[in-house]
């Protein structure tokens, strides 16, 4: 069992409320690192130093945060209102168990019985607005008295394995956590590494900019978990990424075309070395390099990801040897980062 991303998984920190996976991933890295400190936002900024080969600064990045709800209400009846923080399908919340507030209040998204429905219910999508969370509270001010307006509620799930195959919640971005952390576990780098363990990127990419505008780097990678979409297709599709063909690397989203210096450099990396690698398919979604890339004079940066089956679910699939061969390939590409991987002409 890989006990780093069973702690990191089982840990909660939906967007805003990430102080359970801070503290956890502090203890974790203080013994590899010169110095740590937390901002305003709550990004965890470690600093390992380098060797004094190279005066440049690079920061690495992954999000603690995971998709979630937050408490908006409840009804006379003591069930909870919510809204959706992140992007989550509304047809994945119906029957699943959540841990409420900091208590960890547990609660079912109710449903209602198969049993129980009639003509239409059968086939249309319940909306997430018409759900409530039951936390077995008698009415409105019991339920309230349990879970305050603004309070958040986790996914729970048992992180398991089977072979290579991992199952769990939050592998976004826990995953790209457990990497960072495997990262500062190595001995120093050439320059000096800034490690952000950022918040807030399931809402809109916000504590990576405060945190890499503080930091300032000369470049900075995105460690993700990035969507596989490689079930059986109706249609002749390919694949957004398939699980088991090692990391996927972007190279364009709906956020950002990723830095060409640093693609083609990390790609080479990973030839030499005969780790296998996939492109992302170019198209949607977006990642932290968005927020990174076009701060202060613009900053170069390139995303790599573990891919993931079932992202935003309470149950994620990935499989533990893409997870390696990511831990291997960024070991490989800070190594031999230099000044000329990003110099312009
Ligand atoms: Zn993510």
């Amino acid at each position: 069992m890989n006990e780093l991303l069973q702690q990191l998984t089982e840990a909660i920190g939906v967007s805003s409320r990430e102080k359970e996976v801070r503290i956890l991933i502090r203890d974790l890295i203080e013994d590899h690192v010169d110095e740590w400190h937390v901002d305003t936002m709550g990004n965890l900024i470690a600093l390992k130093r380098g060797t004094g080969q190279s005066d440049l600064r690079v920061m690495v990045d992954a999000h603690m945060d995971e998709v979630g709800l937050m408490i908006t209400g409840a009804d006379a009846q003591g069930m909870l209102k919510f809204e959706k923080l992140g992007g989550i399908d509304d047809r994945a919340l119906l029957g699943k168990v959540v841990q409420v507030g900091p208590k960890k209040i547990i609660g079912v998204i109710g449903a209602k019985p198969i049993h129980l429905l009639t003509g239409s219910q059968y086939t249309s999508i319940v909306k997430h607005s018409a759900m409530r969370i039951d936390i077995g509270a008698k009415n409105k001010d019991a339920a309230l008295g349990k879970a305050k307006i603004g309070a958040t509620a986790a996914f729970l799930t048992a992180y398991e394995e089977s072979g290579n195959t991992a199952i769990g919640k939050a592998f976004d971005d826990r995953v790209g956590c457990a990497v960072l952390i495997e990262l500062l576990r190595a001995d120093p780098y050439p320059f000096d590494l800034y490690a952000a363990f950022t918040v807030q990127e399931e809402v809109g990419l916000r504590g990576a900019q405060v945190a890499a505008y503080g930091i300032n780097p000369d470049a900075a990678f995105v460690l993700e978990s990035t969507p596989a979409y490689d079930m059986p297709n109706e249609e002749d599709a390919s694949p957004n990424v398939s699980l088991g063909k090692g990391p996927a690397i972007y190279v364009m989203d709906s956020r950002t075309i990723q830095n060409p210096r640093l693609v083609s450099y990390i790609t080479r990396t990973a030839a030499d070395l005969d780790i296998p690698f996939q492109f992302r398919q170019p198209g949607g979604g977006g990642t932290n390099t968005g927020a990174i890339q076009r701060l202060r004079g613009g900053i170069p940066s390139a995303t790599i990801a573990v891919p993931g089956r079932y992202m935003h679910t309470p149950a994620m699939m990935i499989n533990l040897q893409d997870y390696a061969h990511v831990v291997q390939l960024t070991r490989a590409v800070l190594g031999g980062f230099t000044q000329d991987v990003i110099k312009r002409n």
